[in-house]
């Protein structure tokens, strides 16, 4: 079976029905509208990797169901080095794009977690969850599908179940359950790279307790089934007022979107959960430990770009980027803090009976900590070394360098060390981007908030053994117990 290649994914998506929305207008087609059009750009390169020699290593594999070769974001991985490909492909779609592609990575999580997770189903309940998931998976694999990965509902209020919520649409939920398939209706926000996806891996926001079984829902469904309205998020500046010049500093980028369900039929072949509630917790951790470990080759990938751009804007500037070593070598620290935490959580990880590998849960959490710290310091350095050009971009807009009656003034201002003005401007720009800008990848929340991973932290760690270890040194005899709860 041939790999799809650049031109076919484009025609899949423009063979689409059209239910993207953005700046209060029905995109028609995602390849060209200036609002989606960089998103699909970023994920047609994923695509375009796995024919180029030097990267086909890292974008293609062998399938262990079929033994064909397949793209490597549908592979089921199940073994540490088949995960560590992961990271390996993440880290270079950064390089490749300098932003997140999420339909080239959240789908991917979603159908290896839920391998296990219907394999458990299966076993206990007697379900015939997994070999849907199976058949589904060979579709996935035979065609090199982009699949994005939904797990954020619009949540409502934070302190509050599914069930108890106001209004029970906050969290994506089954409305109706028939011999052929499920009804769903409800929310899922911030959704990477929706627009250049074909199929979307939805999956509960939470762990569930028996209240909330209609929340728990796993399934696939094609991005432009009937029903589903998706409507793009992202600053004005990935949109179409900036399209000139270098405005917007690259042909590539990222979206997050909303999707709304009204009321949306997905065939049981589709249904991977429906109520088995007791499970939502092992989809959750397992999703989570996977994706907190390889998220951290994310953000070594933009970290790379940013190290590459703050040591040419310094030669723009007129300065060598060995001026600033401390700086740079600190930004290499992080990155690759984050990218190997992330593998060695890979490496302690285990095998699950299913024959996938599921990462280290306390050090993929403890790794999504530093996602959400070590990449902020990253982008300080690099504005640091740029100067205030990249701070807020304070650089005027391609129409003015350009005018005929003042252009001429302004480049000769922007002047300075190595290359031409405009090099200057649009490597200002790409910072400013990578920096503040659409470009900066979600270290924060995306894969889950940070408290949230301290949470785990703190409960996986053997606490009371470590106190054991220091008693022990110490020659302390007593037990010091934790000192009651005031009332
Ligand atoms: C760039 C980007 C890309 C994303 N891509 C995807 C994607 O592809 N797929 C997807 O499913 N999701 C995606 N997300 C969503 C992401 O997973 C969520 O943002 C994240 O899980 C946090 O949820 P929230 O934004 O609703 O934050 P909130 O739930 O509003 O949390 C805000 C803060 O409150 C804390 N908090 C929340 N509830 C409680 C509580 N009960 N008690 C104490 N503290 C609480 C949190 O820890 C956090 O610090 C993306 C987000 C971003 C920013």
């Amino acid at each position: 079976m041939a790999l799809r290649t650049r031109e076919q994914y484009l025609n899949s998506l423009r063979s689409m029905r059209p239910n993207v929305y953005k700046f209060g207008e029905l995109i028609e087609d995602v390849t060209t509208n200036p609002a989606t059009r960089r998103v699909v750009e970023s994920h047609a390169r994923g695509i375009e990797a796995a024919h180029d020699p030097d990267l086909a290593d890292i974008f293609t594999t062998t399938s262990g169901l079929t033994g064909e070769a397949i793209h490597r974001h549908t592979s089921l991985m199940t073994t540490p080095e088949e995960m560590i490909y992961n990271s390996k492909l993440k880290r270079e779609m950064y390089h490749l794009t300098g932003s997140c592609t999420g339909a080239l990575c959240v789908g991917w999580n979603g159908f290896n977690v839920m391998w296990s997770v219907t394999h458990d189903m299966d076993e206990a309940l007697g379900t015939d969850y997994h070999q849907r998931l199976k058949e589904w998976g060979l579709e996935f694999q035979k065609k090199g599908l982009l699949v994005a990965g939904a797990l954020t509902d619009a949540k409502g209020d934070r302190k509050l179940r599914p069930h108890q919520q106001a209004d029970l649409d906050t969290n994506l939920r089954i409305v109706e359950r028939r011999d052929d398939g499920i009804v769903i209706r409800g929310a899922k926000l911030m959704i990477c790279g929706t627009a250049a996806a074909e199929e979307i891996f939805l999956m509960p926001g939470s762990a569930y307790r028996e209240d909330d079984q209609d929340f728990s829902l796993a399934c696939v469904v094609p991005r432009d089934i009937e029903g589903l309205i998706i409507v793009e998020t992202r600053h004005p500046s990935d949109g179409r007022e900036l399209e000139e010049g270098f405005d917007c500093p690259t042909e590539t980028g990222i979206t997050q979107a909303y999707l709304i369900f009204e009321d949306v039929f997905v065939p049981k072949e589709r249904v991977f959960m429906a109520g088995e509630y007791k499970y939502t917790g092992d989809i959750i951790n397992r999703f989570t430990s996977t994706y907190r470990a390889c998220i951290g080759a994310c953000v070594a990938g933009q970290g790379d770009v940013m190290a590459g751009a703050a040591a040419l804007i310094a030669r723009a500037n007129g300065l060598s980027a060995k001026t600033f070593r401390d700086k740079l070598s600190q930004m290499e620290l992080n990155n690759e803090t984050t990218f190997t935490m992330g593998v060695g959580s890979i490496a302690l990880g285990r095998e699950h009976p299913s024959g996938t590998w599921l990462a280290d849960s306390l050090t993929s959490h403890g790794n999504k900590i530093h996602v959400a710290t070590l990449p902020y310091e990253t982008k300080r350095l690099t504005q640091e070394i740029g100067g205030g050009i990249v701070e807020t971009g304070c650089m005027p807009s391609y129409k003015d360098f350009t005018s005929p009656q003042y252009g001429h003034l302004i480049q000769k201002y922007l002047t300075a060390g190595a290359g031409s003005a405009e090099t200057r401007v649009r490597l200002a720009r790409l910072i400013e981007w990578l920096t503040i800008g659409g470009g900066v990848p979600g270290c924060m929340h995306g894969g889950g908030s940070p408290d949230g991973a301290r949470m785990v932290v703190f409960n996986l760690s053997p606490l009371e053994r470590y106190a054991g270890m220091a008693r022990k040194l110490a020659g302390v005899e007593e037990d010091l117990e934790e000192p009651a709860r005031k009332k």
